[in-house]
């Protein structure tokens, strides 16, 4: 029987940036979470030194942009368009939505830290038809942004292998690195430089962990990596100097099932790193947010 990993808790003392969030958050029903400016609060309590939260569509700007107005230092937002938007939003709803999201990113580049979530999802859209459409708007958001000079936050997800489109079942978007392979050369084609972008809540394959970060890219890391060993492992083989950290809240709780999590949680991220790297926690902490703030140039106040 394998033993058990015990990984210490994080300590008291850190400093963190949690890089990708989604605070606000539309309630899911019976929702136990603290309120949104309890999270806010709470997380700055802690050690939190930068928040970065990210929108998925026009609901969630709205909602950001709304709470910003109130709750607006060492807080920001990245504007995003993520692929389960692209793939679950009603046709009629969809092209009046996209209009308004196009307009907003390129009349406000000042307002946000960066383009995402964007990316692609096989596993959210699985026939041909979905993924090529996920592609599709994946390609008019570089054409639209390129030369806007803002980085971009990937959300990317391989399909699993029982999530393979059957009826294509040669197609290249059937691999276990799909997705990865397909996102690198739409990169190459815009030619935006793997210095611009993050891959977020990065998932794997494990052999992409170096390959990404020696091409230039950062990867970041869940607080989840702290109870799944799965995420933990993509990441082993990844420099200090190419990762940051993440709680995704509400999704993906340090050692739970289920969206529960909230940002000052990302600690749990910190305490995973110093474990799959073998060095103290307080060197993660440090050059994780030397990295954060290199990547999206944020101004600490
Ligand atoms: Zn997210």
């Amino acid at each position: 029987m394998p033993k058990e990993i015990i990984i210490p808790e994080p300590n008291q003392s850190l400093k963190f940036i949690d890089v990708h969030c989604h605070l606000p958050f539309q309630r899911p029903k019976n929702d136990q979470l603290p309120s949104d400016k309890e999270q806010y609060l709470n997380f700055f309590k802690m050690g939190g030194q930068y928040l970065i939260t990210s929108t998925i569509d026009i609901q969630t700007l709205n909602i950001t942009l709304d709470f910003m107005k109130k709750y607006n230092k060492n807080f920001g937002f990245t504007c995003g368009w993520a692929p389960q938007t692209v793939t679950y939003t009603p046709k009629d709803k969809y092209n009046a939505e996209w209009k308004i999201w196009m307009n907003f990113i390129q009349e406000n580049s000042e307002r946000y830290l960066g383009i995402g979530e964007i990316g692609l999802d096989f596993h959210h859209a699985r026939s041909l038809e979905k993924r090529t459409k996920q592609v599709e708007v994946l390609r008019q958001i570089f054409e639209l942004t390129k030369d806007l000079d803002k980085s971009y936050i990937l959300h990317v997800r391989n399909a699993a292998e029982h999530e393979f489109d059957r009826a294509h079942p040669k197609h290249r978007f059937n691999k276990r690195d799909g997705v990865n392979k397909e996102i690198l050369n739409i990169l190459k084609e815009y030619k935006i430089e793997p210095q611009r972008v993050m891959w977020h809540c990065f998932s794997g394959p494990e052999d992409y962990g170096s390959i990404l970060s020696n091409q230039g890219f950062i990867l970041s890391v869940p607080s989840s990596a702290y109870g799944f060993n799965r995420w933990r492992r993509v990441t082993k083989s990844t420099p200090l100097e190419s990762l940051v950290t993440e709680t995704d809240s509400y999704y993906q709780h340090p050692y739970k099932r289920g969206p529960i999590n909230i940002p000052s949680n990302v600690r749990y991220s910190i305490a995973a790193i110093a474990y799959s790297h073998n060095v103290n926690q307080k060197l993660v902490s440090e050059k994780t947010i030397e990295n954060a703030i290199r990547f999206f140039n944020l101004k600490i106040e």
